[in-house]
């Protein structure tokens, strides 16, 4: 089994660096549990640059990102068992450094960091399953037969499940469903 794990948003909760910094430079309070929309930084009146920028700044500062879960290496290590876990992220490339060394600081173990450019990159690639956060790999994973693990952040709360898509509270529950999806 071939399992891409996302970076930001399902081992990384880098979003709350980014409202950190939000805060710091304009002094907006805005709580995490408030972005519940993928595209929440439209309401703020900034362009998807600046979104990126601040992330970006994020990532700089990566120490300071905590990760989505408490022993989140072991989760990974778990999942392991099942298959080969490549951590597969579209991010800024320029940032790449940052997030390898974020990942060794957390212990979290993986075969290998792909770098892609979108959404439906990832999904040229032919992962049998995708741990994510991103609504829009709902869409671009339709009549693939692969399977989606949407990992549940604020921002995916209303999504539908489907027969290919489901959605996990944490790393535990991306274990048990493979697991059992395995023994079949
Ligand atoms: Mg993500």
């Amino acid at each position: 089994m071939r399992i891409a794990v996302d970076l930001d948003g399902v081992l990384a909760n880098s979003m709350k660096t980014w409202l950190k910094i939000w805060y710091q430079r304009t002094g907006q309070l805005i709580e995490f549990e408030e972005l519940t929309d993928w595209f929440f930084w439209r309401k703020l009146n900034i362009d998807e640059e600046t979104f990126i920028g601040i992330l970006n700044t994020a990532w700089a500062r990566w120490i300071e990102i905590p990760p989505t879960e408490d022993n989140i290496g072991e989760k990974v290590r778990r999942l392991k068992i099942l298959g080969n876990v490549d951590i597969v992220t579209a991010r800024p490339r320029n940032t790449e450094k940052y997030a390898i060394r974020w990942l060794n600081y957390h212990r979290i173990p993986f075969d290998k960091y792909v770098w892609t450019q979108n959404s439906m990159a990832k999904v040229r690639l032919g992962y049998d399953v995708y741990i994510d956060d991103s609504p829009s790999m709902i869409e671009v994973l339709e009549n693939t037969g692969k399977v989606l693990l949407l990992y549940a952040q604020p921002w995916n709360r209303n999504i539908q499940e489907k027969e290919n898509v489901k959605m996990i509270n944490n790393l535990d529950e991306a274990y048990s469903f493979l697991r059992e999806k395995k023994s079949f």
